[in-house]
């Protein structure tokens, strides 16, 4: 099926099925996009059911051959002979071979076994007396009946069928050794009216499949725009406009997924890690509100480059707060990677007015969970926060640790 391509735009296909089902087109309307498309999908379960039809007509080719022996003992073994030189072969032809064979070989293969099988019959027929006759040549149109109704032909390709079926079995009734003439005229009248009927059926069932195929790929569209609308709604509710970072939504369900307590090593301590560019509120008003949103991009580049590769979550915090998550293995790590994390701000450059360029620096607030402890994404942003708020206090550009300051309130305290 073919791919919708955006959610306002409609592929070539979806605007023919949309058109077919608003106008209530015949098939014969339908584009050519559309009807191959409907073609090769009743094509694809043809084969399949060709296969187990030729299986069922196997059986009941050789079951009847018992029928012979009751009806008609002395053409029995003769029967028997035909249908093992005429249809088995091609039946077994057909089973053995239908995953390879071109689907109109198929179909071919099929009309022949059936019709030859009805020839058959309307042969033996011929030898009978008329009550066996009768039931032989009314086989024959049941035969018919079923074959038009069952088979996964196309409509004229089921009037080719009907007909040829009905001129065989008149031949064959005739010729060579011909049936009384009150039942031939019997079998063409009750042919005529089996084909004619089930081929009324077999054409209107064509016409629901249709339009039933036209409701599932009407309904298939619908759904694979609706999921990719969803999907964009998504993107859009967990991602920040300005940086294309993800938004705080967006970490705190990655921070779950990847941080939570039994799905980190027993040496792992999670550190998050708080960013804040320094005296933004003056780089804006001296260099203009675009040229701060340009700084806050290349920020977020630059988080993303920092903590590529490994199984970090990063986020834009709002304003000109970032967050950062990572595991390590000791608060020295941890700490280094701010430091690399503060080396790396401050080596960008953002481009200002009269093309000048302009440094950058971050403070930065890291706060670190005890090596498997159990974890709590609340109280280690409350105090990443106090230890980026110790680093704003001691002058800017640097990192601090909330293990630190923790320890100095522990030494003063005693
Ligand atoms: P400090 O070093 O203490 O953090 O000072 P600061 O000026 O960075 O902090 P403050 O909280 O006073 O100001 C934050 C500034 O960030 C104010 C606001 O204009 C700016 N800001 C927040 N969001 C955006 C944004 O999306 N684009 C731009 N250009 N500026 C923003
Ligand atoms: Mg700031
Ligand atoms: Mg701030």
């Amino acid at each position: 099926m073919t791919a919708v391509a955006g959610p306002h735009q409609r592929s070539e296909l979806e605007q023919a099925v949309h058109a077919a089902v608003e106008q209530r087109q015949r098939f014969s309307a339908w584009p050519a996009v559309l009807r191959q498309a409907y073609h090769d999908e009743q094509e694809d379960g043809a084969r399949q059911e060709l296969r187990h039809q030729q299986a069922i007509g196997l059986g009941v080719t050789l079951l009847s051959s018992g029928l012979d022996w009751v009806a008609i003992p002395h053409m029995a073994s003769q029967g028997l002979v035909l249908r093992l030189a005429l249809i088995v072969p091609f039946a077994l032809m057909v089973i053995v071979l239908a995953p390879r064979m071109k689907l109109w070989h198929l179909k071919l293969a099929t009309t022949y076994t059936l019709v030859a099988f009805a020839g058959l019959v309307m042969f033996l027929a011929s030898h009978g007396d008329p009550a066996t006759a009768t039931r032989y040549t009314m086989a024959t149109s049941f035969l018919l009946g079923m074959g038009v109704l069952l088979l996964p032909y196309r409509d004229f390709e089921l009037a080719m069928f009907a007909g040829l079926f009905t001129a065989v079995t008149i031949i064959a009734g005739l010729w060579p050794n011909p049936i009384p003439s009150f039942l031939i005229i019997e079998h063409i009248v009750l042919t005529a009216l089996v084909a004619g009927g089930t081929l009324v059926i077999a054409l209107r069932t064509g016409e629901l499949r249709r339009r039933a195929f036209l409701f599932g790929l009407r309904d298939s569209f619908a759904q694979a725009e609706l999921e990719q609308n969803v999907r964009i709604l998504r993107e859009l509710s967990e991602s920040d406009v300005l940086t294309g970072l993800p938004n705080r939504r967006a970490f705190r369900s990655t921070f779950d997924s990847r941080f939570m307590h039994d799905r980190r090593g027993p040496d792992e301590a999670v550190t998050v890690m708080m960013i804040d560019l320094d005296h933004f509120k003056s780089f804006n008003d001296r260099h203009g509100h675009q040229a701060g949103d340009r700084a806050l991009r290349a920020v977020g580049l630059c988080l993303e480059e920092c903590f590529s590769g490994s199984r970090g979550a990063i986020a834009r915090f709002g304003g000109e707060e970032f967050i950062a998550a990572f595991t390590s293995t000791s608060i020295h790590e941890a700490e280094r990677t701010g430091e690399q994390v503060r080396a790396a701000i401050g080596a960008l450059q953002v481009t200002v007015r009269h093309n000048a360029s302009v440094p950058l620096s971050a403070s930065i607030g890291i706060a670190s969970t005890g090596p498997g402890a159990v974890v709590d994404l609340g109280e280690l942003t409350a105090r990443a926060d106090r230890a980026l708020y110790r680093a704003k206090r001691e002058g800017r550009n640097r990192v601090v640790v909330s293990e630190r300051i923790e320890l100095r309130v522990d030494r003063l305290a005693s």
